[in-house]
Order: C-alpha cells, then sequence, then structure tokens
C-alpha cells in the first residue's frame, strides 16, 4: 500500500514539474513572439482577445471597476501605448481624450478605431433641458454632439468593431492572416446566434418599454429589435436627472404598469432605486458592457456572456414568453 501511494506522490510531483515548465515555456513564447494589443474599453478587449487567440497579448487600459465615461488617461497609459503594437480605442465620442494621445503616440503604434465604418445613430430622446444637459457635457469634456456613441451594443455594429481589429491584426502579422479571419468568422457566427436569441426572445414579449434608471446606453439595442428605450440620463452618466424628468418616469412606469426598472453596471443605482420605490417596480441589472466589474473581470466573463444575462433579465421584465 505504502509503496502504491508513493508511486502516486512521484508521479503527482512529475506532473507538476511538467506542467510547470510546460506553463514557463507559454510564458517566454508570449513575452517573445505575441502581438500586444491595448484598448480603451472591454467590447474590443474581448474582441482582440476572440479573434488574435494565442498569437496576442491584449490589456485593458480601464481597470476592471472603473466607469467609462469619466476616464481620465494617466501618463502610464500613454507609455502602455507606445509600448504596444496595436491601440484600440471605441471612437472620438465616446474617448474624446484619446486623440491627444493618438497624436502623441508614437507613430509605430498601429491605431485602430473600431467606429470605422459604423453607421452612427443620432439621438432620438428628447429631454426638454437637452440644451442644459449638453452644456454639462462640455463643462466635463464629454459633449458627444447628439450621437449616440454605445455603437456595441447594436451586435452587427460589434461585428464590424471586430472585423476592424481583424484587419489591423492582419496589416501588422501578415504571415498569420488565415488564423486571424477564422477567428473572425466564428466570432462573427457567434455574435450571429446572439442576435437570433435576442430576436427571438424580444419578440414575443407583454411590455415593449425599457425604463432606464441610468444613462442613455441602449439607444442601438432598443432600436434593432423594435423596443422603446427611456433612461434618466443622457449619453453620459454624468449629469443627474431634473425632478421633472423624474416624475415623467414614474408617470410612465405607472401609466404602463411596468414591473420592473433595470439599472446599470458601475454606478450608483440610486436613481433606479427610487424610480423603484415610487412605482413598486422590481430592480434588474442591464449591463452596457463598457468596462467589466472586477468580479466580472475576476469569473472571466466575456462580452457575449454579459449579453446573455441581459436577455434574460430582458425577458423576465419585458414578461417574454421565453
Ligand atoms: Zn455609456
Amino acid at each position: 500500500m505504502k509503496k502504491i501511494l508513493f508511486a502516486i506522490g512521484v508521479i503527482a510531483i512529475i506532473g507538476l514539474g511538467v506542467y510547470a515548465l510546460s506553463n514557463i515555456s507559454q510564458k517566454t513564447n508570449t513575452a517573445s513572439g505575441n502581438i500586444s494589443i491595448v484598448t480603451t474599453l472591454f467590447p474590443q478587449y474581448d474582441f482582440a482577445k476572440a479573434i488574435g487567440g494565442d498569437k496576442v497579448d491584449v490589456s485593458l487600459l480601464l481597470p476592471p471597476g472603473v466607469e467609462a465615461h469619466a476616464y481620465e488617461p494617466k501618463p502610464s497609459d500613454i507609455t502602455k501605448i507606445n509600448n504596444a503594437n496595436i491601440f484600440v480605442y471605441t471612437g472620438e465620442l465616446m474617448e474624446p481624450w484619446a486623440h491627444d494621445i493618438i497624436e502623441g503616440a508614437d507613430k509605430k503604434v498601429k491605431v485602430v478605431d473600431a467606429s470605422t465604418n459604423i453607421e452612427m445613430m443620432k439621438e432620438e430622446h428628447e429631454h426638454e433641458e437637452e440644451a442644459d444637459h449638453h452644456e454639462a457635457e462640455k463643462e466635463h469634456g464629454h459633449e458627444h454632439g447628439g450621437v449616440d456613441p454605445h455603437i456595441w451594443l447594436d451586435f452587427d455594429n460589434a461585428k464590424i468593431m471586430a472585423e476592424n481589429i481583424a484587419k489591423a491584426l492582419i496589416e501588422v502579422d501578415s504571415q498569420n492572416a488565415d488564423y486571424y479571419q477564422n477567428n473572425l468568422q466564428a466570432y462573427q457566427k457567434k455574435l450571429t446566434e446572439l442576435d437570433n436569441a435576442y430576436k427571438n426572445t424580444l419578440s414575443a414579449c407583454k411590455s415593449k418599454s425599457i425604463v432606464y434608471g441610468g444613462h442613455y446606453a441602449f439607444g442601438y439595442m432598443a432600436k434593432r429589435y423594435g423596443l422603446e428605450y427611456v433612461a434618466a440620463q443622457g449619453f453620459s452618466p454624468d449629469a443627474e436627472p431634473s425632478a421633472k424628468d423624474m416624475i415623467a418616469l414614474t408617470g410612465q412606469i405607472k401609466k404602463d404598469n411596468i414591473s420592473y426598472v433595470f439599472y446599470e453596471e458601475l454606478t450608483s443605482s440610486k436613481i433606479a432605486e427610487t424610480l423603484a420605490r415610487e412605482t413598486n417596480a422590481k430592480l434588474l441589472l442591464l449591463n452596457g458592457a463598457h468596462n467589466l466589474a472586477k468580479e466580472d473581470y475576476e469569473s472571466g466573463a466575456t462580452f457575449i456572456s454579459l449579453m446573455e444575462s441581459n436577455l434574460k433579465n430582458l425577458s423576465l421584465g419585458l414578461g417574454c414568453k421565453q
């Protein structure tokens, strides 16, 4: 018996040793040969990982848990970008600060504007305070010019973003063009399946209104699936809703018998909580996926897994058949 245990012990130790060595050799490969990509927000981080596979090292400029609209780049971010082969940002509407960074970046860095070839949506929500809101946005340096920057929340746009990343990878590393092209196609197929799941579920629901106790992030998604979307704030969460907006929202929830109010990720859910309390509605998360919460980062959440959770909550919140 003792001999058997000893033999098992020896095999386990050898196994561990081989495992450790293989890990070391992998890391050496990674450090020496891989293409390094720095991305601003989570969607393009996840797309770049899916397309680049084991030939890339991708890092996210925003630390997990940081709200995207309030982000200000640090000097160390510029160093990170200059040390990368590829820098991917969402677009200048989402990251107005990217402009100066790109101007100052090392010319060897391949810069990718992920919104290239995407048709941006003009704002369709109207607040009476809109003019004031834009003034407030200008003061905070988040002027969106009335165009919705949340392009990734239409999965056709997500496909174009992925394509823009694949193009850059093929330019920088043409030897592996087929590999990137195949990964792109496989990822786009997953996005098509996700889109089909949304179409199926959201075509048969009791309610068509998403009431959002957060900022106006889901305009693209609502339009794609024929839903109505009302949000307490504008394109960025930095301006508080007015009392008049809150009264209009609670009025709508009561009038339309809405049972669920959705709240957003990574900011205070105070507005959503107030709306829910005033109307006896329940709360559900609808994650805009700008950036990951720390626990989602640690549990390995992906863009697709976050969107699947959103669909579950939308199905419950809107009373869909499936
Ligand atoms: Zn946003």
